[in-house]
């Protein structure tokens, strides 16, 4: 990756964007548009069709129409993998212009935004495809006079609503196994990042997919997002994003025709650094990527850190100079490790964040401040609050944002109930170098993830999924196609 060809994607003009229903661009029944308005400068970037009811109901149809009629749906699995690998490797092909128009809608730091989004994406669709001719169905282990088979059969129609932090690593995380396993799929991109999910559904029609197979309606979550939710004909709902969201979601699947709906939340993830962590230098530097890169808009971020006493002031020392050598800047810069805050009213919601914290008595160490205001752009210094308590607000509420919150801890016990404190479970982190206490603190934290000597890095082989109101749902690995899938029974008397 060269500066040089970022810096000519850049220049782009991107054209008035469309939805994507039955393989081809459609305008917006109504015929609504809602302006992209780029993180980095404030200027408006492009258009997006403001899809609605009437367009969810015609991408569905078109989705049902594709799935009865089979062509993909009861394609042999190897078939579909052929289309899936080379759907794949036109992600490839096409990933620093993808990765660039990404970072143009939502801010992400070009690095990590090219690696994250179609690199990863391009790994999930590959990985699915690859799985899916090796899954079989089932001999049940009945008596010699019937014969019990157990098939594995796609749902039908699939809906995927997705945030702007990632739209297209979480996208692929949905799209990939529920088109491995032969569903037709719409997909809601999140308003504030459409761009790159609408470039994906063209690559999957150059690489063959059958028309109908892959919508996607752009629009806002209260209409385009909620009519998919209450859609009759959608078969299984697939959501990252906020718990106020996703409770919505229950409710319109109660108030509809039941379909299951998978809910990937939100977090607040404790990073619990123990004295005898193997390397407190690493452990810090880490720690801080952990929590600031892509300004904290990461669902697993470890924004709750808990130091042991023992070692805090050293480890604080580390912790600041590893956060110092971070640099907030134009995230279409190579030199950048931190870029923009996706939106403005994102940002307003980080500085009050910390704020709020410093009003219940934490102490602002440093950062918290929006800077190069010049630019027009949305960005922040990253803030480390100390002297948190678990009462405060920043404690136990995501603020989805470069804001860590820190405290100290004395012991095992300690660190456990404090980690506990709060109503999610998405990740978490130890360091140490006693194998018993990591495995004692894996067993004790509840939380879908517990990092180890590691802060994030886990690839599409291990599940991702909360507990408590982190949700429920699991994305990634062979798991992941249990929610695109039914059994269904075959008794056959012989
Ligand atoms: P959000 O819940 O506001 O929006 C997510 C998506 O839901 C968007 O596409 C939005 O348009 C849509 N939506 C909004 N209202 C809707 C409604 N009434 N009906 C249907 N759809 C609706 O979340 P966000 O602000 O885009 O993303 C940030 C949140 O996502 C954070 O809470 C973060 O932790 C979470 N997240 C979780 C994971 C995970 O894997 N668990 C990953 C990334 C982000």
């Amino acid at each position: 990756m060269q500066q040089a060809q970022i810096d000519r994607l850049r220049a782009a003009v991107i054209p008035a964007q469309q939805l994507f229903i039955g393989g081809r661009p459609a305008p917006a029944i109504s015929e609504a548009r809602l302006d992209v308005v780029s993180p980095i400068d404030g200027q408006v970037l492009t258009s997006i069709a403001d899809g609605d009811a009437a367009d969810v109901d015609a991408a569905v149809r078109r989705a049902r129409q594709a799935f009865e009629q089979g062509s993909w749906s009861r394609a042999a699995p190897a078939q579909r993998k052929k289309v899936l690998l080379r759907f794949a490797d036109l992600i490839e092909q096409h990933a620093l212009e993808i990765a660039v128009l990404g970072v143009r809608d939502n801010g992400t730091e070009i690095g990590m935004a090219y690696k994250a989004e179609p690199l990863s994406a391009a790994g999930t669709i590959r990985y699915y495809a690859e799985a899916i001719d090796k899954v079989y169905g089932e001999i049940a282990p009945t008596s010699g006079d019937v014969l019990g088979l157990v098939h594995r059969e796609p749902l039908g129609v699939v809906g995927v609503i997705v945030p702007w932090n990632f739209p297209l690593m979480i996208g692929a995380w949905k799209i990939g196994p529920a088109l491995a396993a032969g569903n037709s799929v719409v997909v809601k991109p999140p308003e504030l990042a459409s761009l790159t999910l609408l470039r994906l559904a063209e690559l999957a029609a150059e690489a063959g997919l059958p028309d109908g197979v892959l919508n996607v309606v752009t629009g806002r979550g209260s209409s385009a997002g909620e009519a998919l939710a209450l859609h009759m004909d959608v078969d299984v709902l697939a959501f990252t994003g906020s718990g106020a969201v996703g409770r919505r979601l229950l409710e319109c699947s109660a108030r509809s025709n039941l379909k299951r709906v998978h809910l990937e939340l939100g977090g607040k993830s404790p990073n619990i650094v123990f004295a005898d962590a193997p390397d407190i230098r690493h452990a810090a530097k880490v720690s801080a990527s952990g929590i600031f890169r892509n300004s904290g808009q990461v669902c697993v971020a470890g924004s709750r850190l808990l130091v042991q006493s023992s070692i805090y002031d050293r480890f604080m020392a580390e912790l600041l100079d590893a956060t110092a050598k971070l640099r907030v800047g134009d995230p279409l810069e190579l030199t950048s490790d931190i870029g923009a805050i996706s939106s403005k009213a994102q940002l307003r919601k980080n500085l009050d964040a910390v704020a709020h914290a410093e009003a219940q008595g934490a102490t602002r160490l440093v950062g918290g401040e929006q800077i190069r205001v010049e630019s027009g752009g949305n960005f922040m210094a990253p803030a480390i609050l100390t002297e948190v308590t678990a009462t405060m607000q920043v404690w136990r509420e995501e603020v989805f944002g470069p804001v860590l919150a820190v405290t100290r801890f004395e012991g095992e016990e300690d660190a456990i109930a404090l980690a506990n404190a709060t109503p999610y479970g998405l990740a978490s982190a130890v360091w140490t170098a006693s194998l018993s206490m990591a495995h004692r603190m894996v067993r004790a934290i509840k939380a879908g993830v517990v990092h180890v000597n590691a802060y994030g890095g886990a690839d599409i082989t291990v599940p991702l999924g909360g507990f408590k109101q982190s949700g429920f749902g699991r994305d990634k690995s062979l798991h992941a196609l249990d929610a695109y899938t039914d059994l269904k029974t075959a008794w056959i008397a012989l």
